[in-house]
């Protein structure tokens, strides 16, 4: 109820650019309404960059009002070909899943490059994640701070987990999977996901300016929550978890 229930959904601002938006988890419905008004009565645009393809991450797209509206246009990224994202897409967002097709016109769909995107003033770069199913981490740099969102990822194998490291050298902001505690995390090995203990050693190693603790799991209420944050600021005081629309500037 305080941290917030809804999937994976970061939006990433650089004044003068188009917001980017990294994941369509379920928070992305609100975030749709916001860009609505904000966007009104003008046109706008929206780069909206996928980790994967899990529930989790798509659920909320069929309900993001900016695929709708008829003065905005959505930019899809993902690494993997362009097709593939727009059938991936496609085939969740349409009858028996979702009563309207995923509306054609106005989006587009592009494959994130190794060497990443540059959109105005901001460049993303891809950072391949240990998950089931392939994932890619973004960072993003600005001229004003760098942010890398690196969930979904299962610590534990060196060639992931030291990209990852090198990705957020000197980050301003690392967005860390911590879906479990260390203490549930050995009855979870291969589920993808990774450990608050975990997360502070990465933002140590990579000398990240604040960490956010990012994908809780449901079964982790407000009390647990506040317990994990306090844990983890005996390993890295620049710690928080993320909460439902907080909003941090760089
Ligand atoms: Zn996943
Ligand atoms: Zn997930």
């Amino acid at each position: 109820m305080g941290y917030g229930g809804n999937t994976p959904c970061v939006e990433i601002r650089h004044m003068g650019d188009p917001p980017i938006i990294i994941d369509g988890g379920t928070g992305i419905r609100w975030l749709g309404q916001k860009l609505a008004k904000e966007f009104e009565p003008g046109s706008g645009e929206v780069n909206l960059f996928l980790t994967h393809f899990h529930y989790d991450h798509i659920q909320g797209i069929p309900f993001f009002g900016s695929l709708y509206h008829p003065l905005i246009r959505v930019n899809f990224y993902a690494s993997v070909p362009a097709g593939q994202l727009e059938r991936n897409l496609g085939e969740q967002v349409r009858s028996p899943y979702f009563p309207v097709r995923m509306p054609a016109v106005e989006n587009h769909y592009y494959e994130v490059p190794p060497g990443g995107v540059t959109l105005g003033a901001v460049r993303v770069l891809p950072v391949p994640l240990k998950h089931p199913d392939p994932v890619t981490g973004y960072r993003v740099e600005t001229p004003h701070g760098v942010i890398v969102y690196g969930s979904d990822h299962e610590h534990g194998l060196p060639e992931y987990d030291e990209g990852l490291a090198r990705a957020a050298q000197g980050a301003d902001i690392l967005i860390y999977d911590a879906h479990f505690t260390p203490e549930e995390y050995p009855n979870f090995k291969g589920w993808g996901h990774s450990t608050w203990l975990e997360a502070t050693r990465i933002a140590k190693q990579a000398g990240v300016g604040k960490l956010f603790l990012f994908h809780h799991a449901p079964d982790h209420n407000d009390e647990e929550m506040a317990r994990i944050e306090q844990e983890a600021r005996k390993h890295f005081p620049a710690v928080a978890a993320a909460r439902e629309g907080l909003t941090v500037e760089v």
